[in-house]
């Protein structure tokens, strides 16, 4: 019998098959892209309040039923199917209640009466849950609880599968994702948030960005006067690849390697080296100030670039981190200094240089020690699988857990770090006045760069075993939705505005639609095809699965 783990996370869905018997793994699938419309956690939920969770649910057990296609087993042989995930994802997942997650004041929860939402574990017949979709008829699913409604399986994965939740010490764990969950413990108090980092920490919505998966630029290095650019193998180990003259884009030294794109970790390693060794036209530029890119641009490869758009939006993610770190320890009134841990999950958290993070301040600079782990929501998911007995010391653990959520987005402590990280990322700001912002706010000032920081990679890859059939890539998750186009004139004017090509007008007899490819289309926080359509054609609310 075979046994599933499934990470939702809010960039794509990996997946690993499980022989229950032997407790291997067989086999690893994974989607490039997130298959609901947008590019970040906040676009998927508006997406399900506008235009339906039902749709939202659908789209993304449809999502789940082409992954389990890929494993080509006979499903009756399913057994269990573990899943884990931000309480947003887990939700439209279940189909259960998420409008408590989009709407933060209480008397609006109070309106809608959707207070006092819980998150507990559940275990159920997978068939309930996939009804047509897809038969799975001795399948149980199981899903793990959420330390409180907001601070997901997600949080308590991270928190597990590193050694947070037993440190002693001041420690800050993140998972670095498109939503990077965070935790400060400090002595038997928790205090959780996320950072709404934008698809470019994961290397999306960057120029030539991609997943980490096999192909992906994840790190480069200086040697002598060029760069020696690493890539993700085909089982996604970092290997050393091709040099480079990052200004020239001459291959100095050829490698069997193909780099297909840049992830999340690699801009962040261009930026780090950039800024420590100089590519600029600015000869003033150097370590603490961003570069100016000679011709705007840095080749990494053949056809991957990174342009200066590249680096202000990985800026304004590194930034947007950075600040929920700081908002955290003042929030808990920790002085930076005492911070002796910062644990780093998820992709982007294995894959990065940590003393490139350190550099940039994607993660905290002034901790002593730094620990790099994989994918913790998965790991956790695959040890549900493997172990029925698990989820109850899993329950007890969430309970245990004492945890209070800062809102980001309501926090005037983040907002005013955040201010002072777009100053410092799009306008050239330096670290000084940068510090001088801080005190007018009455904010501590940032302290010097531990110098002797220990760092301790756990884990060479994010997912640490893909099993003996290897990696399996749902490049094209295939699922279009529809809107009926009743007033179009075919002027083709939102086709030509859509940024990700992700809508088609067609015709069906004298009838014309809006196809939206829906794992391509930036969703709610887009909209540029229904400004640009002359007679309000399209809407984009009543959609539906074509
Ligand atoms: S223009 Fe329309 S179809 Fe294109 S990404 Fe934006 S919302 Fe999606
Ligand atoms: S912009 Fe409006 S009228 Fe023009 S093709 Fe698109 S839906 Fe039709």
């Amino acid at each position: 019998m075979y046994g599933i783990a499934l990470d939702l996370g809010t960039s794509g869905f990996r997946a690993q098959l499980i022989d229950l018997e032997s407790k291997e793994t067989i086999k690893t699938a994974i989607t490039m892209r997130h298959p609901l419309p947008g590019g970040n956690v906040m676009d998927h939920l508006d997406f399900a309040i506008q235009v339906g969770e039902e749709i939202a649910h659908e789209i993304i057990l449809d999502t789940i039923k082409e992954i389990i296609n890929l494993f080509d087993i006979d499903n009756s042989k399913i057994e269990r199917l573990a899943v884990c995930g931000n309480p947003i994802q887990l939700s439209l997942f279940q189909n259960i209640e998420i409008r408590d997650l989009a709407y933060a004041g209480e008397s609006k929860q109070k309106k809608l009466g959707v207070q006092n939402i819980t998150r507990d574990a559940r275990v159920f017949k997978a068939n309930e849950l996939f009804k047509d979709i897809l038969d799975l008829p001795n399948c149980t699913v199981i899903v793990p609880p959420a330390i409180k409604h907001e601070i997901g399986a997600d949080a308590l994965a991270m928190m597990i599968k590193t050694d947070f939740a037993d440190q002693t010490a001041p420690a800050i764990v993140t998972d670095y994702g498109t939503n990077a969950e965070m935790a400060l413990k400090v002595g038997d108090k928790i205090i959780t948030g996320s950072a709404a980092a934008g698809p470019a920490i994961e290397g999306q919505g960057i120029s030539c960005g991609m997943l980490a998966s096999p192909g992906a630029i994840s790190d480069v290095n200086v040697e002598g006067d060029y760069w020696r650019i690493t890539i993700l193998d085909k089982d996604m180990v970092p290997q050393k690849a091709h040099l480079i003259d990052p200004i020239s884009g001459e291959i100095i030294e050829e490698s069997d390697l193909v780099a297909k794109g840049v992830t999340g970790t690699g801009v962040v390693s261009a930026l780090a080296v950039a800024m420590k060794y100089g590519v600029c036209s600015n000869t003033s530029c150097c370590f603490g100030q961003i570069p100016e890119l000679p011709d705007g641009k840095l080749t990494l490869a053949k056809d991957v670039v990174i342009t200066t758009k590249d680096i202000e939006e990985a800026g304004k993610a590194i930034g947007a981190i950075r600040a929920a770190h700081l908002t955290l320890l003042v929030e808990a009134g920790v002085p930076y200094k005492d911070l002796e841990y910062v644990y780093m999950s998820g992709a982007t958290g294995t894959y990065v240089d940590a003393e490139k993070a350190r550099r940039l301040g994607s993660c905290p600079n002034f901790a002593k020690n730094i620990v790099q782990f994989g994918n913790t929501s998965l790991a956790l998911a695959r040890e549900l699988v493997l172990d029925k007995s698990k989820l109850d010391v899993v329950i007890a653990i969430a309970h245990k857990i004492k945890a209070d959520h800062i809102m980001m987005a309501t926090s005037d402590i983040f907002s005013k770090f955040y201010l002072c990280e777009l100053s410092y990322w799009t306008q050239g700001m330096p670290m000084e006045v940068y510090n001088q912002m801080l005190e007018m706010y009455n904010l501590p000032t940032l302290p010097e760069i531990c110098e002797s920081v220990v760092i301790e990679k756990r884990v060479s890859k994010d997912i640490d075993d893909v099993g003996k059939e290897g990696l399996s890539i749902l490049d094209d998750i295939g699922i279009t939705i529809e809107e009926h186009a009743r007033d179009c004139i075919l002027c083709h004017k939102c086709e030509a505005e859509c940024p990700e090509d992700a809508i088609k007008i067609v015709e069906k007899g004298s009838v014309r639609y809006a196809n939206y490819n829906s794992e391509r289309c930036l969703g709610t926080s887009c909209h540029r095809c229904v400004a640009a359509c002359p007679v309000n054609a399209i809407h984009y609310l009543d959609i539906y699965i074509k």
